[in-house]
């Protein structure tokens, strides 16, 4: 097998279809015209609750491709949908590619002969040009990856997308990490490889709705941050040390203005400001410990990351 697509699909009935036609148009005009018959399309059903499995197996059922199904028992989100993609996928290149067609499969050709060109090079990587979100939405994840990337011990690619052409050796790179809470990009830059950045222009969506909001995002780039840097936690150790010092220094203030001007203590506002002060910085620090504890308590618990119900084409 030449190619392998891991298509991700939630809640995608209005867009896999039309994914499938478009991707095998667009690959059965490639100027290789034995590409399309030596490529694998791999969709990942994670958990949809509207027609999008009874879609994909319309397809399996009646396409003359490659076509795998897999179907999870539940939605395990995109991070589990790409693993098992990634797993099931045999091609010499993986591509991952979005259902909804706001990136167009044209790219991924692209992004072929890009590597087939350029042996130095192991993935492409898609970026967009000119983001299509809301400023406030691009601002929060623009804000998101600085803070990442100055965290991380492996600098994250800002603009990178999943969108992506891997060679099979990146692929088993990055199946040979066992860790349960998958962070894709802090994934893709932690296994290393040369890798080459490709504008791309993102389509609108034309079927069903993004699932992210400011809510899940948020989430994910705590996840992120916490899978790929142990930085926070210097940091609240250096914010402990530095208050230690400050009280020290105050004590000494304190005590001497008392000792030589017999000046009374300010009581009250001191106290409080001080006391919640410390009680937060303390809550930030116990709050961080927590967060990597429950990232080790997922880990060490070794549940799968995700649960097959079904598989067509194995
Ligand atoms: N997706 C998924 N599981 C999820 C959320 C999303 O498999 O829990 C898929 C979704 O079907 C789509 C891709 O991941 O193919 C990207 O999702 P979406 O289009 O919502 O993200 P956006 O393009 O808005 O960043
Ligand atoms: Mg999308």
């Amino acid at each position: 097998m030449k190619l392998s697509l891991v298509v991700p699909c939630y809640n995608e009935e209005g867009n896999v279809k039309r994914f499938y036609e478009e991707t095998v148009r667009v690959l059965g005009g490639y100027r290789d015209s034995t590409l399309l018959a030596d490529t694998e399309l791999i969709f990942i059903n994670d958990g949809s609750r509207d027609g999008t499995w009874k879609g994909l197996k319309e397809i399996y059922e009646t396409s003359p491709h490659h076509i795998r199904v897999l179907s999870f028992s539940r939605n395990f989100g995109k991070e589990a949908a790409l693993l098992a993609g990634l797993r099931a996928s045999q091609g010499d290149y993986t591509a991952i590619i979005d259902a909804d067609l706001q990136q167009r499969p044209e790219y991924v050709l692209q992004m072929l002969d890009f590597l087939e060109e350029h042996a130095e090079y192991d993935a492409v990587a898609c970026y967009q040009e000119e983001r299509k979100e809301g400023a406030f939405m691009a601002w929060v994840k623009s804000c998101f990856y600085k803070v990442i990337d100055s965290l991380s011990d492996v600098p994250i690619a800002q603009a990178a997308s999943d969108f992506r052409l891997l060679r099979r050796c990146v692929v088993d790179a990055i199946l040979s990490l066992p860790e349960k809470c998958r962070f894709s990009k802090g994934i893709f830059a932690w296994v290393g490889f040369e890798t080459y950045l490709m504008p791309y222009k993102v389509e609108e969506r034309t079927e069903g709705e993004s699932k992210w909001n400011f809510w899940k995002l948020l989430r994910y780039a705590f996840s992120g941050i916490m899978s790929f840097s142990d930085k926070p936690l210097i940091v609240s150790s250096v914010l402990g040390i530095f208050l230690f010092a400050l009280a020290i220094l105050m004590m000494l203030v304190v005590v001497i203005k008392t000792l030589i001007w017999g000046d009374p203590v300010a009581g009250f506002p001191t106290l409080c400001s001080l006391l919640l002060l410390l009680s937060g910085v303390q809550l930030l620090s116990v709050g961080i410990l927590g967060q990597y504890l429950a990232k080790n308590y997922t880990e060490t618990k070794d549940r799968p990351v995700y649960i097959l119900k079904e598989d067509l084409g194995k």
